[in-house]
């Protein structure tokens, strides 16, 4: 039978091994990625699902959180934010595109 320490120890090298898969995949992803100074990232609203993850990464203070009504008015929630970028202050870095958990940030040309 299989002890907890067995299954402590198994669980982590699980958590280890998707962990650089994960990260092997980001490289890949950023690397294909348009960014530097020739682009800008841009939101889609409609995919925004205003986690503020992007805002996290942001070094630069590009994103801005705005709020906005709920498109149903059955949903009975007080606030309802997406993420804006400011263009001038974005460096290209594309670091908000990787943390971005619905895809809404694309990198676009400046
Ligand atoms: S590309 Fe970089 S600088 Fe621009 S908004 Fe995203 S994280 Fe901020
Ligand atoms: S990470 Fe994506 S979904 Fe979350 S607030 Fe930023 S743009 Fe919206």
């Amino acid at each position: 039978m299989t002890s907890s320490d067995d299954l402590k120890r198994r669980r982590e090298e699980e958590a280890k091994r998707i962990r650089s898969s994960l990260n092997r995949q980001r490289g890949v992803q950023h690397s294909s990625l348009k960014g530097g100074e020739t682009a800008v990232a841009f939101v889609q609203e409609s995919l925004c699902i205003g986690c503020d993850q992007c805002t996290i990464v942001c070094d630069d203070d590009a994103i801005e959180m705005y709020k906005m009504a709920m498109r149903s008015p059955l949903l009975n929630v007080e606030s309802n934010q997406k993420a804006k970028i400011i263009r001038d202050a974005c460096t290209g870095c594309r670091l908000c595109v990787l943390a971005c958990p619905t895809d809404a940030i694309t990198m676009i040309d400046r």
